[in-house]
């Protein structure tokens, strides 16, 4: 196990139940990358291709990554996370051989799910890699994709992106990411699933999850989880003051939500 911000593989005990909202996101991934896995001749039987991948956009926060994650949980699976725009700056010069290098890793630890943020980095110009290097770079990866050099069976491959227009579209074919979906800002509901699952394990006392999920419109999930820290933190020091546990109160996350914008405006 390796814990890096460009790079981790990890075996998450987190599933589906845990993350709040995105419904429809949890049946497209179940449907497409799930499904195929558990019943590969099912699908074969209707004539189903499996294979490919699936395409997360939408604003920073809300759960693109929260979700592959889970993926994993969901089938006890590994999951192995690519910050790209990191690994190509590691990478200058050397990045097709890196980029066989993963997926190798991934190949050797089947069932897992593959996961790549920021993709629109592969592709994107920059200053200091010449366009050629970068037109390598996106083959090196569309051959790994397509299982050209070994196959991807028991790989499931997800990708996220706050830019989709900036992913370059030989990566959208079928058999690659030919699934694309639009992961958005929670709705009240999901808000109140949201602040569930993430107050679960902590101590609360009467907490008006409604109330709290109907004061946060434009906030994403991580902008959630900030507004508990906060809450936990501020319990956190009455409760060494007082010298026992104090419990999260509405009144204290009404007070967090107060000191912490919505991210999600911005996109
Ligand atoms: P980025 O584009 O910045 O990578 P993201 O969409 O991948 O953002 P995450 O990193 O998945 O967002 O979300 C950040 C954190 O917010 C998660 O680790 C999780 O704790 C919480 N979170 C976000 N969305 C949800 C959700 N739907 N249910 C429960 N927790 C969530």
């Amino acid at each position: 196990e390796s814990d890096d911000s460009s790079y981790f593989m990890q075996k998450p005990k987190e599933k589906f139940a845990d993350v709040g909202g995105m419904k429809r996101v949890k049946d497209e991934i179940s449907m497409k990358i799930i499904q195929p896995l558990k019943n590969p001749d099912l699908y074969k039987a209707f004539g189903k291709k499996i294979g490919g991948g699936i395409l997360l956009y939408g604003p920073p926060g809300c759960g693109k990554t929260f979700i592959a994650k889970t993926t994993a949980g969901e089938i006890d699976a590994k999951f192995i996370a690519i910050g790209l725009h990191d690994i190509l700056d590691m990478w200058i010069g050397n990045s097709e051989k890196n980029l066989h290098a993963i997926f190798e890793m991934a190949r050797n630890n089947k069932p897992c799910v593959l996961f790549f943020d920021e993709v629109d980095a592969i592709g994107a110009s920059r200053a200091d890699l010449k366009q050629s290097a970068m037109r390598h770079v996106i083959n090196q990866f569309l051959s790994e994709l397509d299982g050209v050099s070994s196959d991807n069976e028991g790989v499931l491959i997800l990708a996220a992106t706050n830019a989709p227009w900036s992913v370059d579209p030989a990566f959208r074919r079928p058999g690659r990411f030919d699934r694309i979906i639009f992961v958005e800002p929670p709705d009240e509901g999901a808000r109140a699933e949201i602040l569930n699952s993430i107050l679960k394990e902590k101590p609360v006392g009467e907490v008006d999850i409604d109330k709290i999920a109907r004061e946060t419109n434009n906030y994403s999930g991580a902008d959630l989880k900030a507004v508990i820290d906060m809450a936990v933190e501020e319990k956190l020091q009455e409760s060494m003051l007082k010298g026992t546990i104090q419990p999260i109160q509405t009144k204290d996350l009404l007070k967090a939500v107060k000191q912490h914008r919505p991210s999600t405006l911005e996109w």
